[in-house]
């Protein structure tokens, strides 16, 4: 038996559903294979901004530090849309990756053979086969670097800047990530352009010679964004930085269906990592027990994976989805003809039930 301390930030608008959905689903998993979980939820985001007028207190991160893991729903909402920039939600989920040192982000694209009506990209030839491994870099660059604007308001600037090190870690993550799948990286940059990109195809054109398996290429962010458009089937691991990963895992993503299927990691130098679906936290239906939880569940089975160690439990709850899909089962976002439609609380519980 094994115990683990899981912090969990719901956050707002559809953040409590879909969490409260992967709790009970880890609970039946805990209970299956005799492990203890043992729950800390705390405020981040909005409903933090109402409680204590900052989108992330210092209790939040101190939990979180304490804790094995991070399991987080979303944060933001129309409500706050107008609070200063500092306090704003996603203020928040930066502070916290930060705090955490969470450098590293992996959303992995599957499209499930069940759910191929889903893929806006109807060729089944374009889209059989999709699963994608982006590792984004998450605690520099563009979105870190020094902001200036003009006092006059006549300009303003951001700068993008990557240190060795930043990129070599960020490679390595990628390189060690691609060696358990199938030895491709393709590393995206614009080195035709940005020095900052220079360095970046340096650095890990040499980070390859310590991974002689690992097939690496390299592609400029306007041609992988047209590739994923395009072939999405040709990648297996892609590394990037922070801007390009933030556009281009959102890309991967659509291609592979509906945004309340796809879960994501945020990782650092130690085990203790922060799991979250990909989606924000969708105010048109909070509240209305339609949110699809699955992104949430799998990205639960994910930190029992790569956090945990619990290899066994992870892929058992990723049976149970797939068990409740081929039993036809469908939340709204991916329901299609001759399925049954289920809301929030039934589709965890089926799946807990599945376990
Ligand atoms: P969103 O992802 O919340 O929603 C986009 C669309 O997808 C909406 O129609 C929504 O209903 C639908 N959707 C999202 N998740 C779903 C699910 N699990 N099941 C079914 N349908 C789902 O993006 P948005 O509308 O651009 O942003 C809403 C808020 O979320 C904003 O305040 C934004 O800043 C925030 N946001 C937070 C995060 C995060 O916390 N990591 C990420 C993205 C956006």
């Amino acid at each position: 038996m094994a115990e683990f301390k899981i912090a969990l930030i719901p956050g707002d608008g559809i953040g409590p559903e879909i969490v409260s959905g992967a709790k009970v689903v880890l609970d039946a998993a805990a209970k299956k294979f005799g492990h203890s979980f043992n729950y800390t939820q705390v405020d981040m985001g909005g409903c933090a901004i109402d409680k204590y007028g900052v989108p992330l207190p210092e209790e939040t991160i101190k939990t979180c530090m304490e804790s094995d893991s991070v399991l987080l729903g979303a944060v933001g909402g129309p409500k706050w849309d107008s609070v200063p920039a500092e306090k704003r939600p996603e203020t928040g989920l930066l502070g916290i990756r930060k705090a955490l040192g969470l450098y590293a982000n992996l959303r992995p694209s599957i499209l499930k053979p069940q759910l191929a009506a889903a893929s806006p990209l109807k060729s089944e030839k374009l889209v059989s086969g999709l699963d994608i491994m982006v590792v984004r870099e998450l605690t520099g660059g563009i979105y870190f670097g020094k902001k200036q604007r003009a006092e006059d308001g006549s300009w303003a600037s951001d700068e993008e800047k990557y240190s060795v090190e930043e990129i070599r870690r960020i490679g390595k993550i990628a390189f060690e990530t691609a060696m358990l799948r199938k030895k491709r990286v393709v590393s995206v940059d614009k080195a035709n352009v940005l020095e900052s990109s220079r360095l970046w195809r340096f650095v890990m054109t040499e980070l390859a010679k310590d991974y002689p398996e690992v097939t690496l290429s390299h592609m400029y962010v306007d041609n992988a964004a047209m590739q994923l458009a395009i072939n999405p089937a040709q990648f297996d691991v892609i590394v990037t930085s922070n801007i390009f990963g933030d556009i281009l895992s959102d890309l991967s993503s659509a291609i592979a269906g509906s945004i309340g299927m796809l879960p994501s990691s945020s990782l650092g130098e130690n085990k203790r990592g922060m799991y979250e679906p990909i989606h924000g936290s969708a105010p048109d239906i909070a509240g209305l027990d339609i949110a699809n939880p699955i992104a949430t569940i799998i990205s639960a089975a994910m930190m029992l994976r790569m956090s945990f160690g619990l290899i066994e439990e992870a892929d058992a709850i990723e049976a149970a989805v797939d068990k409740v899909l081929d039993e036809g089962y469908r939340t709204a976002d991916i329901m299609s003809e001759g399925m049954e439609k289920v809301g929030t609380k039934k589709m965890a519980e089926l799946i807990s039930e599945r376990l």
